[in-house]
């Protein structure tokens, strides 16, 4: 039998791994960006004609290559970043394998003008299909200007495959994003049928963010940033309240090359859970610099997923990373109050501890068609008084010289004789259809849903109570009694010291019952029994999420059972106590469901809407 095994000429066998590395020409241009950032260069270029399918071209003021080098560079397995298998271990450039010129050589006609800085003369080469065409020297400018012209011009096929100009155009901006990106001390820019695309000087991550995605994201982010011994994690995240319904803008980095990780991504949502909605996604921007000797970075160059040694270490850093950020900004207000700036710093202030539970006691009998009810209401709560507890409240964080501002301020408005918001009255609130909470603010005027208000303010309150080791009960007048299934039994008694925080004072009776002796201060008895087998359905129904807290659910379970209900008729009194506790919190803005408590109308559209001349 005649021997029928025979090698494959270079040309094929390029022309075959080409097809794994380069599939579109975004690889192509994935793979000349990222060999220009190897090189050190400092500004890169990008120009692409129809999607890349006729043209790529990179222009890099990088390191150069000599004429030998620009030679070497197309051959597979030609590099110049590692040499033994040990440096496997210890990289910390794009590339390594030294395949990507090689296959972009196979697949297309090439042009390379590369030049180092030191050499008064550069190099020009052309290759197409794997054979040199033409070498010669020519001048040119420093660094490396590579031009791809058809790309798979010898494999049809292949060429057949590619998707319209949108979608590949879309393919090429992704994979420019991804590496510019994470290069703000690179000016990059893209250029596409002669149209600048992107245009991006050098400067800081979040500039080059905002350059990339736009103006608006100057006030969408807030920055991480997390060192330990291992690692460090630095980059932005986006406020959770501009989270978005499909998942945007996330972007994960190892040593400035871009990863998928859904393990980490799993550490970002965990510690955005409790503020956004379930369905919608943060955005994130973040960097992982770690030692090379903690990764394993042999991953193929189309892939994006990458290993880490002890990963469940860099998920607990990242969690906490993410968590501070949000933690740590939220506690600012950004809310402009039409108050002295002290109170607004007071309100940033405000220790955690201050956080007290707003009383909600409402009138059962009140009836709002009996007119000297409501008159009656009115006188009964002085605006005098009212001012007072505002100030009591805040007391020891007023300054001193407030009272000369308030005087010179009305003494203006005397002056002007406009009518100025005097002090006393600033801080009053008026209730919309029993449902919100109306105040003036510097703004504009600030509505608030009372009822996820009070909602966020509970849930942050008990929250806090559970993670204290203190506790408070209101005694029963006649304990109850109350028989479980034994399922739900269990539960309660593993739940027992955490529902004892809360306020619920249990004792077991029998196989399956208890007594309770004590409930949360702000329960009405009558609904205790009720509140405690939500509290159990709610925890029931959480148990089986990766994402479960207890804590967070317990607190959650209180929150929405004793939260004022829509449609309750407030009190002046009650919705300032709403008001003030709500700006302690440290979300004051977001609803447990991850939507606003509050909205700000501002004062320029009333005024707009007021100058239109009615129809
Ligand atoms: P790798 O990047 O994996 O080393 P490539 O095929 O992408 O493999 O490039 C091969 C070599 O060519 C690189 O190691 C580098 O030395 C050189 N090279 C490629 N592009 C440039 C460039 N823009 N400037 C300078 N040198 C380059
Ligand atoms: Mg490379």
């Amino acid at each position: 039998m005649s021997n029928y095994i025979k090698l494959l000429p270079d040309s094929v066998a390029n022309q075959i791994a080409a097809g794994e590395v380069i599939q579109r020409p975004a690889s192509a241009v994935k793979e000349l960006l990222e060999n220009a950032v190897d090189a050190g260069a400092k500004e890169v270029e990008l120009i692409i004609k129809d999607a890349g399918k006729t043209t790529i071209q990179v222009i890099d003021n990088g390191c150069g290559m000599s004429a030998m080098d620009a030679r070497m560079c197309f051959e597979r397995h030609a590099t110049s970043k590692i040499s033994s298998a040990d440096d496997l271990f210890a990289i910390r450039t794009m590339g390594f394998r030294g395949e990507a010129l090689a296959s972009i050589a196979a697949i297309a006609q090439v042009e390379m003008k590369t030049r180092p800085a030191e050499d008064e003369i550069g190099t020009c080469l052309q290759i197409e299909g794997s054979k040199v065409i033409s070498q010669e020297p020519c001048q040119c400018s420093s660094g490396t200007n590579l031009i791809i012209k058809n790309l798979f011009f010898n494999v049809p096929a292949r060429r057949n495959f590619l998707k319209s100009n949108t979608a590949e155009t879309r393919h090429i901006i992704e994979e420019f994003i991804r590496v510019a990106v994470i290069q703000p001390s690179v000016a990059f820019s893209m250029i596409h049928n002669d149209k600048v695309v992107f245009k991006l000087p050098k400067g800081g991550l979040k500039s080059r963010i905002v350059g990339l995605f736009g103006t608006n994201y100057n006030e969408k982010l807030l920055p991480v940033e997390q060192r330990t011994e291992i690692l460090t994690i630095k980059g932005f995240i986006g406020k959770p309240e501009y989270a978005r319904k499909t998942r945007g803008e996330q972007y994960f980095f190892v040593n400035k090359r871009f990863i998928k990780h859904p393990y980490l991504h799993h550490a970002v949502n965990n510690a955005f859970a409790e503020l956004i909605p379930v369905d919608s996604f943060p955005s994130y921007f973040l960097n992982i610099d770690i030692d090379p000797k903690e990764i394993d970075i042999n991953i193929h160059p189309t892939k994006t997923e990458i290993n880490f040694r002890d990963a469940k270490y860099v998920y607990a850093v990242m969690q906490a990373a993410v968590k501070q950020s949000i933690g740590k900004y939220s506690l600012t207000p950004t809310i402009d109050f039409e108050i002295d700036p002290a109170i607004e710093l007071a309100l940033g202030n405000l220790p955690k501890e201050g956080l007290k539970q707003p009383k909600i006691h409402f009138d059962p009998d009140y009836n709002p068609f009996k007119q000297e009810r409501s008159e009656g209401f009115r006188s009964e709560i002085p605006i005098k008084k009212e001012k007072q507890d505002w100030k009591e409240f805040y007391q020891h964080h007023l300054p001193e010289e407030k009272n000369t501002r308030e005087t010179e301020e009305s003494e203006k408005a005397h002056d002007t004789g406009l009518d100025l918001i005097h002090e006393k009255e600033r801080l009053k609130f008026f209730q919309i259809q029993n449902t919100f909470i109306t105040s003036n603010v510097r703004s504009g005027l600030m509505v608030i849903d009372q009822h996820k208000a009070h909602e966020r303010i509970l849930y942050e309150y008990y929250f806090k109570k559970l993670k204290d080791a203190s506790h408070g009960s209101q005694q029963m007048l006649f304990p109850q009694n109350i028989r479980l299934s034994p399922g739900d039994a269990e539960i309660v008694r593993e739940l027992k010291s955490d529902l004892l925080k809360l306020g619920y004072m249990l004792d077991s009776v029998g196989k399956n019952g208890f007594v309770i002796n004590g409930i949360p201060a702000d329960l009405q008895e009558n609904d205790s029994v009720v509140v405690l087998e939500r509290i159990i359905e709610n925890h029931k129904k959480h148990l089986k999420d990766i994402n479960y807290d207890k804590s967070v659910n317990l607190a959650r379970s209180m929150a929405v059972n004793l939260a004022v209900k829509t449609g309750t008729r407030l009190q002046e009194k009650e919705m300032a106590e709403i008001f003030d506790s709500l700006f302690a919190c440290h979300a004051p803005e977001t609803a447990l469901d991850g939507s606003r408590t509050l909205a700000i109308i501002p004062l320029n559209d009333i005024e707009h809407y007021l100058k239109e001349k009615k129809k």
